[in-house]
């Protein structure tokens, strides 16, 4: 049997643990300490003067937090991109509120702002204005924010923007997690940096960021006793993981340059093939490609999604069909929904391909004669 390649494993750059081993030598291995700080600065160095980071345990714990820090509360409505990973969602059921989802437009795959204004119009002739809007950037594509947001200021609703996969993608030089009121990233085994599980919660309010630090670490006042006057979550990353997040930064320009090096080589390679189709970057966008993806139409190529699947799956190479929609979700299927049949067709025709940085051109050349075999 071929060794196995992966679809996106961890990649690690070599000065990591430098500074795992410092936090071991001054015994700093409990929660906060000098890498916590250390990797806080490196994050909003890299978005950009102004932005604020709560480094915290995961991007679920971000995504959670930050519908805390908007004030959700039981029974209220927040809207949801139906094409994401369920961590994008479940956090709006932790605080007891309602996920209303919207479907993705066909340019990058993201939040439609035509079906979100259809969404909050008629949630609001309900008689329920939705108290938070959540875009998400899948697999590094950015969503249309400058729409998403102008919608958003329009009818006064905060965004809570969910960059997990995009650390690195910017709109004219933007970076995303830096678009909406607050914004959430995540660290987690198989992102584009990790780490080994960690997320980090952004805004360019300094207040709100210190909030999320005060929640994030159990929301103990200050007095020689433990008291609290709020409820508070065990969510602060440990010294130990941000100690590795401080060696991945300095090789994160580096990981986004390879991601994106191995999409154009599967643009290379696939882009004449009939039926096979790519996402690319509308004017101005960049995409840290975390993940490449691809739509096959059968009916064209010959071949469906699921036979790629198949075919590299006995090859011992992994890939994935697209997220499956919430709104599919069994977990998910009585709330409500604004489609129009995008995402249904992008999750039945869509496939994840092999995108680690640290794939090799000998993996590379691998998966592209495994592919040859399906293409007449
Ligand atoms: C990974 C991911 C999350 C959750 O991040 P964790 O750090 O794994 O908790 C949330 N949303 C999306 C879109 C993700 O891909």
């Amino acid at each position: 049997m071929n060794a196995k390649i992966w679809l996106s494993s961890p990649h690690m750059g070599g000065t990591e643990q430098n500074y795992v081993k410092e936090a071991f030598d001054t015994n700093w291995v409990a929660p906060l300490g000098p890498n916590v700080n250390g990797f806080e600065q490196d994050l909003s160095l890299f978005l950009g003067e102004g932005h604020h980071v709560a480094a915290l345990s995961s991007g679920t714990a971000g995504l959670h937090l930050g519908l805390v820090l908007l004030g959700v509360q039981p029974g209220d409505e927040v809207i949801c991109q139906s094409m994401t990973f369920s961590a994008s969602a479940n956090p709006i059921a932790y605080v007891g509120a309602i996920p209303v989802f919207v479907d993705s437009e066909k340019e990058t795959w993201n939040m439609s702002p035509a079906l979100l204004e259809e969404a909050i119009k008629d949630r609001m002739a309900n008689g329920k204005k939705p108290k938070a809007i959540i875009p998400v950037h899948l697999y590094g594509m950015p969503a249309k924010m400058h729409e998403i947001m102008g919608m958003a200021n329009r009818y006064k609703i905060p965004v809570l923007e969910d960059a997990a996969e995009a650390l690195g993608s910017s709109i004219n030089r933007e970076m995303c997690g830096t678009f909406g009121q607050i914004g959430v990233l995540s660290f987690n085994g198989n992102k584009i940096i990790t780490t080994s599980g960690g997320g980090a919660l952004v805004s360019d309010d300094a207040d709100l960021v210190r909030e999320a630090r005060f929640l994030s670490t159990q929301a103990r006042d200050e007095a020689p006793h433990y008291q609290h006057s709020k409820i508070g979550y065990n969510y602060r990353i440990s010294n130990l993981c941000a100690g590795v997040g401080r060696g991945q930064m300095e090789v994160l320009a580096t990981r986004i340059e390879q991601r994106r090096a191995i999409y154009q080589q599967y643009v290379t390679k696939l882009k004449g093939v009939k039926g096979i189709s790519f996402v690319d970057e509308p004017q101005g966008y960049f995409s840290n490609r975390w993940l490449s993806t691809i739509l096959i139409d059968p009916a064209v190529a010959g071949f469906s999604r699921e036979d790629l699947r198949l075919t590299l799956e006995k090859d011992n190479i992994e890939s994935r069909p697209l997220w499956k929609p919430m709104h599919l979700q069994p977990v998910f299927s009585k709330y409500p929904y604004y489609g129009n049949g995008t995402c249904d067709e992008l999750f039945a025709n869509g496939l994840c391909l092999p995108s680690g940085s640290n794939l090799t051109q000998a993996d590379m050349d691998r998966i592209f004669a495994v592919i040859d075999t399906l293409i007449k």
